[in-house]
């Protein structure tokens, strides 16, 4: 069936719902009365709420066998289950007789996520991290170069923390699992891996300008995100989760002066205590005006940790660059190129002695600069160009561009620098 002709049919479903929730013998879940709300429904992927006596679940089900009837579509039994929480163990035996549903149990999974009213336990995050490590096992990595590992942590592996970061509040042993996963694609394009980096993983995820790579700090970009529910709750948008909040928790109570009860589950105890913090820096008033984008909340708590752009940056980091080569001289600039020299400090290269000439250590000097090679092609380059730099290191040739010719150089001059 078509995606289209997928969702009118769900829609149909939806309108049959409705219907039955306006029955007289239908009684509403106890928490979802105000909303009058019996189920929710994204594409296939359907959740039914109701009261637990037999009447209200029939009247649901003869609903669901009207429209399998009606469209040709069943559900998959397989999957469905029946979750119950204090009804009569007679009564779910006579619910699971005349229905094809197996007994279930919280947490159940809703669009990927679990959905428990207890604290999330480490194995709910499984998911999260296997999907990732998943990923990563059907990558060639052995053919992706850094750039292309890069790419690849920032467009897909991150994703999977963002979808949930939007939903959850992820725990710090989490979170920093979720970094391990990364910085071991990274420097490995594995899953697992436990040495070191060639750089610090927090200067790793300062953006591109202020000397990093751009990776997202994660646990900034869950904060960001939770806070764009306190600011949805106080102005009071127009979705089903923010009435639910309304119906359920608030109950009439002023948003900015609510403190949750004892009882209330950690998720939306979290988010109180996001919205009291927000309280020493917004009145009630300026929060609402403003107008929430977690990329802008997050992109402001980044700027708190990281200085001012460093000029040198914007040659490595430029359209005209390869993403490898622009990766290279990342590396070279920060002087965490594996040269020989340094493979011989780690134990890695038993001899330190530069490849082309032999006459000396390889290190990032000598290979771009001292090695009789590099200082004809050098001196060739600067030549044509017309530089009078001394610079005998890449990372002082940057500052002497940045310095001396800020961002005067011409095009024939961005373009041979950067190739
Ligand atoms: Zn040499």
């Amino acid at each position: 069936m078509s995606p289209l002709l997928f969702v009118l049919a769900m829609e149909y479903l939806s309108r049959v719902l409705k219907k039955i929730a306006r029955d007289k013998e239908f009684r509403f879940h106890e928490r979802c009365a105000d909303l009058q709300l019996n189920h929710l429904c994204f594409v296939d992927d359907v959740v039914l709420f109701t009261h637990g006596d037999f009447k209200s679940v029939y009247r649901v089900l003869q609903g669901f066998e009207l429209f399998s009837q009606s469209s040709g579509l069943q559900a998959n039994y397989s999957k469905s289950k029946l979750i119950s929480n204090g009804i009569p163990e007679v009564e779910v035996q006579r619910i699971l007789s005349v229905s094809k549903l197996k007994r279930g149990n919280l947490p159940f999974q809703y669009l990927g996520i679990p959905i428990s009213a207890k604290k999330f336990s480490p194995c709910d995050y499984e998911g999260l991290i296997d999907k990732m490590v998943d990923r990563i096992k059907n990558w060639s990595w052995k053919f992706l170069s850094f750039a292309g590992r890069l790419t690849l942590i920032n467009s897909v592996l991150i994703s999977f923390h963002t979808y949930w970061a939007h939903i959850v509040v992820l725990p710090k042993r989490v979170l920093c699992r979720i970094n391990e996963i990364c910085r071991a694609f990274l420097w490995k394009g594995l899953a697992e891996f436990g040495g070191p980096g060639s750089v610090a993983w927090d200067d790793v995820c300062k953006s591109k300008y202020k000397g990093g790579l751009g990776i997202r700090h994660i646990d900034l970009w869950n904060l960001a995100a939770l806070r764009k529910y306190v600011w949805a709750i106080a102005a009071n948008k127009e979705n089903m989760w923010v009435k639910w909040i309304h119906s359920v928790y608030l109950k009439g109570e002023h948003w900015w002066e609510y403190e949750p009860p004892l009882q209330s589950i950690l998720y939306w105890k979290k988010i109180t205590e996001v919205k009291n913090r927000l309280k020493e820096f917004y009145s009630f008033q300026s929060f609402i005006s403003i107008r929430y984008s977690i990329t802008e909340v997050y992109g402001k708590f980044r700027g708190v940790l990281e200085s001012g752009n460093l000029a040198w940056t914007r040659y490595i980091w430029n359209a005209y660059l390869v993403p490898k080569h622009a990766f290279i001289t990342w590396l070279a600039t920060l002087n965490r190129l594996k040269t020989k020299a340094q493979l011989h400090h780690i134990g890695v290269a038993s001899d330190p002695t530069c490849l082309i000439c032999g006459n000396a250590k390889e290190d990032g000097i000598h290979l771009f600069f001292s090695c009789c090679y590099s200082r004809k092609c050098i001196t060739e380059i600067k030549h044509w160009l017309g530089w009078n730099s001394n610079s005998e290191s890449l990372q002082g040739l940057l500052r002497w561009l940045a310095r001396g010719k800020g961002i005067y150089l011409n095009f024939r001059e961005e373009f041979m620098l950067l190739v």
